[in-house]
This record gives structure tokens, sequence and C-alpha cells, in this order.
């Protein structure tokens, strides 16, 4: 690409909506452009940015089987009724209507849509497994979307669908994508880490995330530097306690004026936190039927985990808000004084499974100002849930193997989940088996966040100056900056070396803009090619000065240095870097 025809324009200014660095520097690089709120298109670098993501991540579903199809975006919204999704996926869903009223929805996945077309065209043991992908345009009405490509409520997903005989089946076809994302991201150059997960609303089994490791990262990890545990906050399991040895005292009711937070009444009582009892005030919004009040109690030192408490309930995220101090009253009870022991009978109770272990512990008397000591599960209140509803602190204990936890932050990049037949029964994916048996078959979901991936690899690899691609992922390889386009002994040096690396199908950038070079030095940093070679005074000789941007491939030299080198073997390194590397 010559940079004078090109359409191409960098930014000097960071645009004022960007705080994280992948966002300013795909809009100063001018690689995407701002339509509306979360909606981004694709310009000529970024594009090709994008279709190097999309090819590694390709190249490997096709090694591993799986065949490439295309859906629509467009989704009727009959099958999302067919799985129970219409209602369950809430306001992230982006509904419309055709001029008949007809409703569908934009995908923001496609489980329904490939189910749908295997229940139809797969009927026996023989046709199975099934893996099918496409790299598609999703769309999720994002509540807070943020951070340019990172959260945004159009975007390109690389998703895949197994459909298998089993629940063996599944599990060996889940492990095979599991190795080929640790191929992708290791094509990518990207530095991530395999974590369990959650998961939510697409139903399932087991489930990992590819975390891209990142400060600015929306997602939180607890992990275990001794045993490798590692997790989304949501989904750490905190590890089970010892059943306190202690004898139950009788009940007790205080006056504890004042006293409306945990930290107050024990200091009043004077007693540690952790013989408290936290109380969480719920509501349930189903999208049918009624509402249903929700008291959660806690050890008074821990915090409520939203995700276990929701998948406690059995319910949709969404569903699940904080209730209004006013409709206290509607279960007998007072805000800040709220407890276990003298509810209204209709209130859902979730108690976290710890305080099944702990004895004599003070929480609220449902009364203004009073609390009760020594309450004991099962002899002074019950519930109608017992779950592991805590989130799992930073320096807690490992729930495998008792070391301290850690927390780390990173960009979720792909998700894998085992699906079971979470899909395959509402909708009917059935196969018959070989005594003519009919079965359901089980099913696996993999994504990728591809346009996300793209910014998270921006994140990783950038510094002061701009972008700094890895080889794989970058647009071009290498950008010849020819100094003084009016001197013919440069022009015809730059344009050799040029006409020569094109001919070996490298992706190469020839600057020839009339511009100072200063101006052409910093567009090239911004945009981040791994290879600049500058054609300037020593053109005669046939030499030019030869830089890497990032790494430098094994090649003999380091980053930051220019050397002065023959162009013929500027281009001999080149064009075997990248016949090495992408
Ligand atoms: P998140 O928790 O970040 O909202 P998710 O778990 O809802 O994501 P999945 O349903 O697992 O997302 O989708 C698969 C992949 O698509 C994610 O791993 C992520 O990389 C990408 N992705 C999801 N939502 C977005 C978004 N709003 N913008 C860009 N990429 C996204
Ligand atoms: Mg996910």
């Amino acid at each position: 690409m010559r940079l004078s025809k090109a359409y191409f324009k960098t930014l000097r200014e960071v645009p004022a909506e960007a705080e994280l660095k992948s966002h300013i520097l795909l809009l100063r690089a001018g690689m995407i452009r701002k339509l509306a709120s979360g909606v981004y298109g694709y310009m000529p670098m970024g594009l090709k940015a994008l279709k190097k993501i999309e090819n590694i991540i390709r190249n490997e579903m096709d090694a591993e089987g799986c065949q490439e199809i295309l859906m629509s975006a467009l989704q009727p919204a009959e099958l999302w009724k067919e799985s129970g999704r219409w209602n369950a996926y809430g306001p992230e869903m982006w509904r419309v209507c055709d001029r008949h009223d007809r409703e569908f929805c934009l995908g923001p996945t496609h489980e329904e849509v490939f189910t749908d077309i295997i229940r139809n065209d797969v009927d026996s043991h023989r046709k199975l497994p099934i893996n099918l992908y496409q790299i598609q345009t999703k769309y999720r009405d994002e509540a807070r979307p943020r951070f340019g490509l990172m959260r945004s409520r159009e975007f390109i997903m690389k998703d895949s669908y197994s459909f298998d005989k089993d629940e063996e089946g599944l599990d060996v076809s889940y492990e095979n994508m599991y190795k080929r994302y640790e191929n992708v991201f290791k094509r990518m150059e990207l530095d991530v880490m395999p974590v369990e997960a959650d998961t939510g609303a697409m139903g399932g089994n087991g489930s990992h995330e590819f975390i891209a490791k990142a400060d600015a990262g929306e997602s939180e990890i607890a992990f275990c530097p001794s045993c490798k545990m590692a997790a989304t906050v949501e989904r750490a399991v905190c590890g089970k306690v010892k059943p306190s040895s202690e004898a139950e005292l009788p009940m007790n009711k205080v006056h504890t004026p004042g006293t409306k937070t945990i930290e107050s009444v024990c200091e009043y009582l004077n007693k540690p936190t952790d013989k408290s009892i936290k109380a969480i005030f719920l509501k349930v919004i189903p999208a049918e039927g009624d509402e249903q009040l929700v008291a959660a109690f806690l050890r008074g030192d821990r915090q409520l985990n939203m995700i276990k408490a929701v998948n406690a309930l059995g319910i949709a995220e969404h569903e699940l808000v904080f209730a209004d101090e006013s409709e206290a009253a509607d279960i007998g009870s007072v805000c800040g004084f709220i407890g276990p022991h003298g509810l209204k009978p209709g209130i859902k109770v979730i108690v976290d499974e710890e305080l099944v272990s702990l004895k004599n512990l003070v929480a609220g008397a449902n009364e203004e100002d009073y609390h009760i000591e020594n309450l004991n599960y099962g002899r002074d209140y019950e519930a109608d849930i017992v779950a592991d509803i805590k989130q799992l602190l930073e320096g807690d204990p490992c729930p495998v193997c008792g070391e301290k936890i850690l927390y780390t932050r990173g960009i979720e990049v792909g998700q894998l989940f085992k699906l079971g037949t979470k899909y395959s029964e509402p909708m009917k994916a059935i196969y018959k088996d070989e005594d003519m048996n009919e079965r359901l078959m089980y099913m696996g979901s993999y994504g990728i966040g591809v346009s996300r991936t793209l910014a998270a690899v921006i994140e990783q690899n950038s510094d002061e100056n701009g972008i700094i691609w890895p080889l794989p992922v970058a647009p071009y390889h290498v950008i010849i900056t020819l100094i003084n386009p009016s001197d013919k002994d440069q022009t015809a040096l730059a344009e050799d070396i040029y006409e020569k690396l094109r001919k070996s199908n490298i992706d190469v950038i020839l600057d020839d803009r009339d511009e100072r070079p200063g101006v052409k030095f910093k567009d090239a940093d911004l945009i981040g090619i791994p290879f600049r070679i500058n054609v300037g005074r020593d053109a005669a000789d046939g030499k030019v000065e030869f830089k890497v941007r990032g790494s430098n491939y094994g090649m003999d030299m380091k980053k930051r240095e220019t050397v002065v080198i023959d162009s013929n073997e500027a281009v001999k390194n080149i064009i075997s870097v990248v016949s090495e590397n992408s």
C-alpha cells in the first residue's frame, strides 16, 4: 500500500471519550471510528488487523475439523421462546419487530440457531459429533458500553457449537476446543490465563474463560499462587469451615441503639465482626409472575456474591435487585436491624453455608434498635436455601490447598461452556443411536470475542508512542519510509524494496507522502508496524536504516536500535522472519 494514495488519517489529540490505552490508540491510529455509543466501524488498517486475528482463529478451528458457516444476526423470537431464553436474557437483548409486529432479536449469541439447524438435519448417531462455527456480528445492548471495542454493543465473535452423542463425547470436544484456544492466543502472542467460570445465562455445568492479563481489564480473577487454582471472582468457590465446637448459649435480646451497621453493633457489643450475621435485603423481579422479597444472611465480615445468589435462587441475573428500605416492613422487620430470627413467613431466606457451622452469633432482632445474641442455625432460624453465596476474598484460604488467595485483573477474550442437554432438551435436538433409541444430543458452545481480542492485543502491546503489533496480527509487517520523495535515488531504492517485498507476499506500506520525516516516523510508531526501513541519504549506496518496533524475532539487534544495512539484507531478513512467525 502506498500511503500517498491510501485512505489513512491519524489523530494528534487524544479523543475526549477514550480512557483505555487500546481505545485511545485505535482511534488515534485511525483504525476504528465511532458511529454511536458502543458502535464502531473498522477503517482499512484496523480491518486488516482484525482479519489477521480472524484467520488465526479460522485456521485453528479448521485444523480441528470444525466447519465454518455464516448465520444471520436476525433471529426469530420463536426459537428463543422454545429454549426459554426470550425472557431470561433480559434487557441486553436487542429486540426488534418487523412490519407485521413479528418479534425478532439481533442475536447476542447463537445457541438456539445452531441447535435448530442441527435438529433439522441430523438424526443419526453416524453423523455425530459435529462442530460448526462462524465469525459473525453480535448485538448486546450493554448497560454501559465503554472502552471502545472492549465492551461494545455491536461486536464480532467467533462462536462454535459442538454436538455429541453423550457426555463423554462432549468432554472430548470441549477439551479439543480448549487446546485450540490455547493455540489461538499463543499464536497472537497474547498472554492469557484460563480460569474456571460461571455459566451465567448460558446454562450448563462446566465453563472456562480465557483471560488476557491486563491491569485495565474488567474481569476480576481469584487465583492461588501455590496450586494454580484460578477462577473468576463470581465463580470462585469458598472453602468449607469446620463446625464450631462451642456450646450453644441461650438467645438474648439486647438494646443496641442506633447501631445500623455490622461495625457499629459489633463495637457496641464488643464482639468481632466474624461473630455477627449480615443481612442483605433483595428482591426477585421475574419476567412473569409475582415479585419475591429475599433476605440473604452471611457472616458479618463477608461480602455477598450476587452471581452465586442468582444461581442459588435459580433465576436470571437481571431478575435480582436490591430491595428498598421501605419494603422492610413487609417482611416484619426494619432496615438496619434485619435478622434471620422472627421474620414474617413468605419471605425467601438464603443462608450462606458457613453460618450453619458457626455458633452464638449476633444479628438484628427485626425491631428498631435491638439485636439478638447467641443465634444458632437450626435452633433459632432456618433457611429456604443454604448455599455458598459469599465472595472469595484476597487473603482467604484457597478452597483446594489452603494457601492464601490472590486477586488479579484481565480481559475476558473467550469462554467455553459445557451445555449438556440445556438446549437439546427443550428444543428437541434428538438423534437415533445404534439400537434406534432416541437420545438427546450433548452440546458445547465456545466463543472468542474477535474485536475485543484486537483491543486486548493493544492493551498488552504498546508504549508512549503508539501500538506495537505482534507480527502475526500486525496489519502490515513492514513500513518503508521514503525520507525525501523528490530524491531520485531514494525513490528508486524505496520502490525496489517495495516491489521485492510485495512479490514475496509481505504486507508492506510505502510511506511516499510529501510530509516531513518527523511526521512519518511518528505515524509509523503510532500505527505500530513491526519493522521499519528508512530510505534516506545512504540510498545511493544501496543502504537503508532498519529498525524493529517491538520484538526482534530472533534477529541480531536490540529494541529501539537503528542499524544501517544493505537494502537486500533488510529484505532478506524480513522475508525470513515473516515466514517463520505468521
Ligand atoms: P462479559 O462478561 O464481558 O459481558 P460474556 O461472558 O457475557 O462477556 P460471552 O457470552 O461469553 O460474553 O461471549 C463470548 C465472548 O464475546 C466473550 O468472551 C468476549 O470476549 C466477547 N464479548 C462479550 N460481550 C462483548 C461486548 N459487549 N463487546 C465486545 N466483546 C464482547
Ligand atoms: Mg463470557
